[in-house]
């Protein structure tokens, strides 16, 4: 069930990713304030994979999020595009975070 899931996330089109980023947001701005404000203090800065809380790591002049506790690692919006700016960037973050 979770690989057919994960195969179906897989298969967005481009198109398919813009229009479901539309949807997300409109939701997300429906919601009422302090909903907003209960999900925000819920969720911010733990790994959406096991729920630890994340630690903040400089790599290559980049804030990323690292989850210690199952090894996860999580960019923000506009952090990809700043780490694939700088040649040999994924060789470097997988020996940085490696272990
Ligand atoms: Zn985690």
């Amino acid at each position: 069930m979770a690989d057919q899931a994960r195969s179906e996330k897989s298969s967005l089109t481009p198109e398919q990713i813009r229009a479901k980023r539309a949807e997300v947001q409109r939701n997300h701005a429906e919601l009422a304030e302090g909903e907003r404000r209960r999900l925000r203090d819920l969720h911010y800065m733990h790994c959406p994979k096991c729920g630890s809380a994340l630690t903040e790591v400089q790599f290559r002049g980049v804030q990323v999020d690292k989850c210690f506790a199952c090894g996860g690692v999580y960019l923000d919006d506009g952090e990809l595009e700043q780490l694939t700016g700088k040649p040999g960037w994924f060789e470097s973050m997988l020996r940085f975070f490696k272990g």
